[in-house]
């Protein structure tokens, strides 16, 4: 790798390569070194030797990211292996220690997270354990120490991200909130929650110990309409939030309610005023949901600026437009997605407004199917010209062709952070008269030569502007996911009964019209 492996570091690999003599000396090795020897370890998925190491633990922290980070020998960052073999000895390691008879247990603190999940295992295994399995395992590992008779004992402390669905919401639930005193104590810092009903989720909310949790995630299969938000931001309470997702159409009346008359919109009106009572809220990402007309009353009481903002594809107007391009956060704004909304046909000096005043702070841009044309391709240049630091675009699903391309381009060029662009194929690419935006398969019914003749173009264009550092791609069927890779499976199988259950409500409904 070219890193400059110290002796400590030449020493450790040695020992824990080993396992046997390894575990026999650790009775004589110096508190100090656990930290040496565990990073050791996991470098060379030593399992064993990993699970007697958290065992006999004898510092009162384990941090797994501050561990594994690059500052710490051996030199190595290894925060981005969710190597499975290593994970499951941690967590096995850890129930040892708590079952270790008469030992002392110094163990207060065991923070199992900030490592990353990537595409690619590095480590020699290569098969990874997500945050869904990491989540199970741990929860798993919670009920079986409940079922043990230990003698009671100073808990110890186990910070964790934990992602919850159907599959794994029981051993969950039972894991976060035994009936006695308890061993292992799950802090949740960040939730993600996908499959689940709505009364599981606040369920299981209540219990992950709303008051610490930094990030919430609820995606996809979780449907929430606007009554379930009020209830979970006003009956739960996330005082310490950070970031929140919600799913589509979270904003969406209770099917059983009746619009007032006034335009008033009682569950919105609260919904804001919870989030503005979140002292550390800086990432919202409302995407896919109807919030037309409803973006000054959503973002106007925030009292924190937002850093990221997610508003694809929520039908946006001009007034929201207006309002986005002239509140305060906008001069913080680090994260933006306004996908699917037609930003130069409708809102064009609305939007060039909001760009010239986010430029200073904007990193990420996302513009995916907002019907932008070699026409407005100009404006665009002029648009992006002073986001200096900008670092990723994203403008798939857009009918420009390889020439509007090919300009857009030269001008990527002078912008000096920029490192990742993702662009659409060209409309020459498709079959005359292609309509936008296009369904997946239209999508992927192009000339893959031509594409590739002009990808490769673009590619010289930027390297002959000095620009090799800048990735261009065109991922039309998305980026990698983890989450959504580790749990497609349940997440098919939950698509299929809602899909049978529709279709057996439309055979009765048949069958009752016979
Ligand atoms: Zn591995």
């Amino acid at each position: 790798t070219g890193t400059m492996r110290s002796l400590r570091s030449i020493s450790a690999e040695t020992l824990v390569s080993h396992p046997q003599v390894a575990q026999q000396s650790l009775d004589g090795v110096a508190h100090n070194l656990y930290p040496l020897l565990f990073k050791a370890s996991y470098l060379l998925e030593q399992a064993e030797v990993i699970r007697v190491l958290l065992e006999h633990w004898p510092l009162e922290e384990f941090r797994l990211s501050a561990l594994l980070g690059p500052r710490s020998e051996p030199p190595e960052d290894l925060r981005d292996r969710t190597c499975r073999a290593c994970l499951e000895a941690c967590v096995q390691g850890l129930a040892d220690h708590v079952l270790r008879a008469g030992g002392p247990q110094r163990l207060r603190v065991a923070d199992l997270t900030g490592v990353r999940d990537v595409q690619v295992q590095q480590c020699p295994c290569g098969r990874a354990l997500g945050r869904w399995g990491r989540t199970e395992l741990l929860a798993r590992t919670c009920c079986q120490l409940q079922a043990e008779s230990l003698v009671a004992q100073r808990p110890i402390r186990v910070l964790a991200d934990l992602f919850v669905t159907e599959g794994n919401f029981e051993v969950v639930v039972q894991a976060l909130g035994p009936a006695g005193p308890a061993p292992l104590r799950v802090h949740c810092l960040s939730f993600r929650a996908d499959s689940l009903s709505p009364s599981q989720l606040l369920q299981v909310l209540r219990l992950a110990g709303p008051g610490e949790l930094r990030r919430l995630e609820v995606v996809h299969n979780v449907r929430l309409h606007a009554g379930h938000v009020q209830q979970l931001l006003a009956q739960v309470g996330f005082p310490q939030l950070a970031s929140l997702t919600l799913p589509a159409k979270a904003f969406d009346a209770p099917p059983t309610s009746t619009p007032a008359s006034d335009g008033e919109d009682p569950l919105l009106t609260s919904i804001a005023w919870e989030l503005s009572q979140m002292s550390q809220l800086t990432e919202l990402c409302v995407a896919f949901s109807t919030l037309t007309g409803k973006i000054p009353e959503l973002l106007g009481p925030l009292r924190t600026p937002l850093r990221t903002l997610d508003l694809a594809n929520c039908s946006l107007n001009h007034a929201d437009m207006a309002f986005l391009a002239d509140c305060s956060h906008t001069t913080h704004l680090e994260v933006l997605d306004l996908s699917g909304h037609s930003l130069f046909h409708l809102f064009p000096s609305t939007f060039f407004r909001l760009l010239s005043r986010a430029a200073q702070t904007l990193r990420v841009l996302t513009m995916e199917e907002c019907s932008i044309e070699d026409s407005h391709v100009n404006m665009l240049v002029l648009a992006l010209s002073p986001c200096h630091k900008l670092c990723e675009l994203r403008f798939l699903g857009n009918p420009l062709s390889a020439r509007a391309l090919r300009r857009l381009f030269v001008a990527l060029c002078e912008l000096p952070k920029l490192q990742c662009v993702e662009f659409p194929v060209p409309k020459d690419c498709y079959p005359e008269g292609t309509a936008y935006p296009q369904d997946e398969l239209a999508m992927s019914k192009f000339d893959q030569q031509k594409y590739d003749v002009i990808a490769e173009d673009l590619r010289a264009l930027l390297h002959r502007a000095g620009r090799c550092d800048i990735q261009v791609c065109t991922p039309l069927f998305g980026s990698f996911d983890p989450d959504i890779q580790e749990t497609s499976n349940e997440l098919g199988a939950f698509l299929l009964r809602a899909f049978k259950a529709a279709l057996e409500n439309f055979s009765r409904a048949l069958e009752q019209m016979e």
